[in-house]
């Protein structure tokens, strides 16, 4: 039997200050509410009412899960060390994995992801074709032992995930697996509440995208994006955008003297060119301990992602290993460096007639620099970061730029744990083939709190009904009174049998207290029921996200809720 909670019997201790730690209105927020507590650096207790609103995320993405056909299960958390030896992870996974070891010495790890764990499970049992596609997911705490845990719920160390992978016989399937996890993904951040942009996450080698992450959009989010008004959108660190240039003086190369302080900023304005007609150079050494200089559109920056890609985990140049390498730090350029840098030039910039270089020289630029005539690029490669108003790889009209909070992420893994695990099916054809997987995730606490991220003011927390830990507070200003409480109680047992949510604010607090609070744990619907009201049978309802009061006669008053609330529930 559904019943009404009373705050007084509801573990939810509020603040009355804002946290010193809390940089983020979520983090701050969850904390003030009472609804988060810290145990230690990024991990964290979920207290009654982000419980309820993590059940509700979490029914959203059972019942979407449940309409694609993926199973939940549960899998250990504890993931022997042998499987991720199979997998190759346990030697590349960094200090982000939390080894351990039993008592017998052997090797675990707690799992921060579970390909392995789940390839495993399928592997002996999944052995032909006529078994797949199966799709398996699970919702489990995950522990990654991140550098910076910050932002609360946001990047915690132990966080609640949504997990899934997909086991399929060919590329099509995989593909088609994939397409309705991001179909579903797509619904659970809309049913969630979330305003959220699904952004391409890596530049996809099959063809259309292999790996799209959900981006909430939010100004404080740590993820950075571009996005254009023909619905193309990509993550800044893979974003290929159309990146344009200037030229300046095209013809000989000429050495030219340039006292200036050796930025692109000053080169430009002491040569009273654009930023964009120059080129930039940046020196750094590769993971294989090669120099290399990358040439850049002198308006944009290098991509640290796309450098790990291309270079390894690469560091970048000393000056004494610039000076050994015939590079003039503030005069960099390709002409006169040692034969033994590699000159690696943005593919942006590989129609560019006129270069203007410096001149490994202090105080001196070469203008009019031609690839191929003056100097050898060995490779052009998308390195640089894409920014406002560089073009839509789509449609070439000019990117938005705008900041997101990665709340999910699907992907088209291929045959790269299988293979590796030598997990195989056999075929139609009777030949053993590795399965085609997907994976997908959600960071289901995360998702929490980019909720809160979007929906709040000054005043606190405002849910939207779908994930709002209750529908409805009621809150009566005088509990002790002879009429209010009886009426409340009924009202409150009316409201329950109609379907609502209900908590009341039985405590006998001053009003202004109870309406302060109210605000931050941010119920979408206040019920305010002071003495003159139950007098006359009339309750202020308040509506927590516009502010707008209304008063309805009791009778009425379960209708009026269920008529606003109905329509917003996931
Ligand atoms: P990030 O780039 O933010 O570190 P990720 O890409 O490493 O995240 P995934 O491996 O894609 O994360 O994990 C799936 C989801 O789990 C993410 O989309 C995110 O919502 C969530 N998640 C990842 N790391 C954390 C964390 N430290 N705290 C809370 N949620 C997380
Ligand atoms: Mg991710």
């Amino acid at each position: 039997m559904a019943r009404y909670e009373l705050m007084s019997r509801t573990y939810a201790p509020t603040l009355k200050e804002d946290p010193a730690e809390a940089e983020l209105a979520s983090h701050r927020l969850l904390l003030r509410a009472g609804m988060i507590r810290k145990t230690a650096a990024g991990l964290y207790s979920y207290l009654p009412f982000a419980w309820r609103s993590l059940m509700k995320i979490e029914a959203i993405i059972r019942e979407e899960m449940d309409a694609i056909g993926a199973q939940e299960i549960l899998v250990p958390m504890i993931v022997p060390g042998e499987i991720w030896q199979q997998s190759g992870r346990w030697d590349v996974y960094g200090p982000e994995l939390l080894r351990l070891k039993d008592r017998h010495g052997r090797d675990f790890v707690v799992g921060p992801t579970h390909e392995e764990t789940f390839v495993d499970l399928v592997m002996n049992e999944l052995r032909s074709y006529k078994q797949l596609p199966v799709t398996l997911y699970q919702i489990q705490d995950k522990f990654r032992d991140e550098i910076r845990p910050r932002f609360g719920l946001m990047r915690g160390r132990e966080f609640i995930m949504k997990d899934g992978y997909s086991f399929d016989a060919t590329v099509e399937g995989m593909q088609k697996s994939y397409e309705d996890e991001k179909a579903a993904y797509a619904r659970i951040c809309e049913r969630c509440g979330l305003k959220a942009l699904p952004v391409v996450a890596d530049s996809g080698q099959i063809g259309g995208d292999t790996s799209v992450e959900f981006m909430a959009l939010a100004e404080s989010g740590e993820a950075s994006l571009v996005w254009c008004d023909c619905g193309f959108a990509a993550d800044t660190e893979a974003a290929c955008a159309k990146i344009s240039f200037d030229e300046y003086a095209v013809g000989d190369a000429v050495e030219i003297e340039t006292p200036c302080e050796g930025s692109i900023a000053s080169l430009a304005a002491f040569l009273g060119i654009t930023e964009q007609a120059c080129r930039k150079s940046f020196a750094l050494i590769a993971e294989d301990g090669s120099p290399v200089l990358c040439l850049l559109p002198g308006d944009h920056e290098l991509n640290d992602v796309k450098a790990e890609h291309a270079f390894g985990h690469y560091d970048v140049m000393d000056e004494e290993k610039m000076a050994a390498y015939g590079l003039v730090k503030g005069y960099m350029g390709p002409i006169g460096a040692d034969p033994r840098v590699r000159i690696v030039a943005d593919a942006s910039l590989k129609d560019a007639q006129s270069w203007l270089i410096g001149a490994n020289k202090v105080g001196y630029h070469i203008k009019g620099a031609l690839p191929g005539r003056d100097f050898e690029v060995a490779e052009w490669l998308d390195l640089a970061t894409a920014q406002e108003g560089d073009g839509c790889p789509h449609c070439g009209a000019p990117l938005h730029t705008a900041r997101g909070i990665e709340v999910s992420q699907v992907f088209q893994l291929g045959t790269k744990y299988s293979e590796a695990m030598g997990a195989t099916f056999m075929d139609e054809d009777g030949v053993e083939k590795p399965f085609q997987m997907g994976c997908y995730g959600i960071g289901v606490s995360r998702t929490l709190a980019a909720v809160v991220e979007q929906y709040n003011d000054e005043h606190g927390i405002i849910f939207p009904v779908s994930v709002a830990p209750y529908e409805v507070e009621i809150v009566p200003l005088n509990v002790g009174d002879d009429l209010v409480w009886p009426a409340v109680e009924r009202l409150a047992g009316e409201l329950v049998a109609h379907g609502l949510e209900v908590i009341v604010d039985d405590r006998s607090e001053r009003a202004g207290v109870k309406f302060a609070d109210a605000d931050l744990y941010g119920m979408p619907y206040q019920v305010i029921l002071g003495k003159r009201g139950v007098a006359n049978g009339m309750a202020e309802v308040k509506d927590r996200a516009t502010g707008e009061r209304t008063d309805v006669p009791f009778d009425g008053l379960a209708a009026y809720l269920l008529e606003r609330i109905a329509p917003k529930r996931a």
